[in-house]
């Protein structure tokens, strides 16, 4: 039987001949490839820098940490998300508030925001959701009302445009992972983009324990001393992993093309069928992580799919209502109610650039034949 998973990443001959010279060559890690990825991922989506750390995990951490949040601190969040997008308010010490998603999209809703607006809220991180970036002209006139920071959790969305201007330009920073099932692969990988000097500055301290200067710069300078000023970590990306971003990244445009092809045909495909995908906002160009649709009776359809070796996925169980948070933040159902509705209908069906148009004809056969069924 046919085995689809809903994605993969896709490694050529030049991604492995990039990693072998990076292994041959003086620094495995905090050396010049680190840097060529950084201008790569920032050339490509039009930011000023990019600073790579370990994973998108850690580029979220290192995120709020560079707009000093800390205890007493709100930060608005969706629920419709990977949890790691709440996760790094907790590490801060702050609270993560929940702000309820658009029906059509599951993109968080900008009225639903200013809800929850109080005059504790820093900053709010909104979630280019399957890979379509959010309202972020709503989103930046209703931050700078309140003087809020805004974050782009952009882990599904690189290489997408909102009015023309790329993800990793569209908020105070950018977010991205490069796992596996994402656009771009380092194994793990993360990186935040930003156009402000200061931000930069403390992304760099952040990742590097808080120390003021990195060994390599201290060793080209001749110098032993150094500083540490903040609490940081060691979230550093190696050159090994660098070497493949950068690699991956000449790839990109093409993964895109491919991405956008296999959306195109799943739509007319499922063009007035029970089968129903999310809605795509005028004003942006989607970068399809995920291709996420409606189905009625969605537990059944995800097993016939599995069974059929179709790799169906959910994104996600609404962040709100994992244990964690119902213990720690009393959250629950009723919370963010679209989210909520929404989390019992959806499924993601496969969607990688090296998906064979004879596995996206099987996925589609499938899985009307199951709606109907
Ligand atoms: C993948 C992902 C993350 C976390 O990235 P890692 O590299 O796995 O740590 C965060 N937010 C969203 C929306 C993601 O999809």
């Amino acid at each position: 039987m046919r085995k689809i998973p809903y994605g993969r990443q896709h490694i050529s001959e030049d991604d492995i001949r990039a990693v072998a010279e990076a292994l041959k060559s003086d620094y495995l890690t905090t050396g010049p490839q680190v840097a060529e990825f950084e201008s790569s991922v920032a050339a490509c989506c039009g930011a000023g820098h990019g600073v790579a750390v370990a994973n998108g995990t850690a580029a979220l951490h290192a995120a709020m940490f560079a707009l000093n949040i800390g205890p007493g601190d709100e930060v608005i969040v969706p629920p419709m998300t990977f949890a790691a997008t709440a996760n790094c308010v907790l590490y801060m010490g702050a609270t993560p508030v929940f702000a309820d998603v658009c029906p059509d999209t599951l993109l968080i809703d900008p009225d639903k925001v200013r809800k929850r607006v109080t005059d504790r809220t820093r900053a709010i991180i909104a979630v280019d959701y399957a890979g379509q970036p959010c309202d972020w002209n709503t989103l930046r006139a209703l931050a700078d009302k309140h003087g809020l920071s805004l974050v782009a959790d952009g882990c599904h969305a690189l290489g997408g445009t909102y009015r023309g201007a790329g993800v990793g330009t569209l908020a105070d920073m950018t977010v991205f992972s490069f796992h596996p099932v994402k656009h771009v692969a380092t194994g793990e990988g993360g990186m935040i983009m930003t156009d402000r000097d200061d931000l930069d500055q403390r992304l760099r301290l952040f990742r590097n324990h808080g120390i003021t200067t990195d060994a390599r710069s201290r060793e080209e300078t001749g110098q032993w001393f150094y500083e540490m000023t903040e609490l940081g970590y060691n979230y550093r990306l190696t050159d090994i992993q660098a070497a493949l971003g950068t690699s991956q990244m000449r790839r990109l445009p093409d993964f895109l093309k491919r991405r956008r092809e296999i959306a195109a045909f799943y739509d007319e495909r499922f063009a007035g069928t029970p089968v129903r995908p999310l809605a795509v906002r005028e004003d942006v160009e989607h970068a399809y992580h995920l291709y996420v649709v409606r189905v009625p009776d969605r537990d059944r359809v995800f097993n016939e799919l599995r069974a059929a070796g179709i790799g169906a996925q959910v994104h996600y169980i609404p962040v709100h209502l994992h244990p964690y948070y119902r213990n720690t933040l009393g959250t629950g159902e009723g919370l963010c109610p679209v989210a909520e509705e929404a989390y019992r209908h959806i499924l993601s069906i496969p969607m990688f650039p090296s998906l064979e148009r004879d596995d996206m004809r099987y996925v589609v056969s499938t899985l009307l034949e199951t709606v109907h069924g």
